[in-house]
């Protein structure tokens, strides 16, 4: 059931866990576990213990395209959730090429370990 009215409170998408997120209010950090009402920039938004997840939408999907007006949706997914299903995620590297996320950071991790022993 969607709960559309009232405060907008930061919940992980998948198991639905409270978050707080770190946030520049008047120049001062300050923890918040809901969205303020006149929304937030996002830039400054740091979820603490989770992820934000965003996406411009694209061909392909019915659920959100905007057809490449610079919005975006956004999700908050906990760490413990990013974890568990690590092998479902996809890394994207500086060239943009896709590969699985599991193979990618153990990659980096042997590469890191061989740089250090020598
Ligand atoms: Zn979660």
């Amino acid at each position: 059931m969607h709960n559309d009215t009232g405060p907008f409170e930061f919940r992980c998408l998948i198991c639905g866990k409270a978050i707080t997120a770190d946030v520049c209010i008047d120049h001062r950090i300050c923890k918040i576990s809901q969205l303020p009402e006149e929304g937030h920039d996002d830039r400054d938004l740091l979820p603490l213990g989770a992820i934000e997840m965003t996406s411009y939408g694209h061909y392909g999907t019915a659920f959100f395209d905007p057809c490449d007006d610079g919005t975006q949706v956004a999700a908050l997914i906990c760490d413990d959730c990013m974890e568990e299903r690590s092998d479902r995620l996809m890394y994207i590297d500086k060239q943009r090429r896709l590969s699985p996320f599991n193979k990618a950071m153990g990659e980096f991790k042997a590469r890191s370990e061989a740089t250090r022993s020598t």
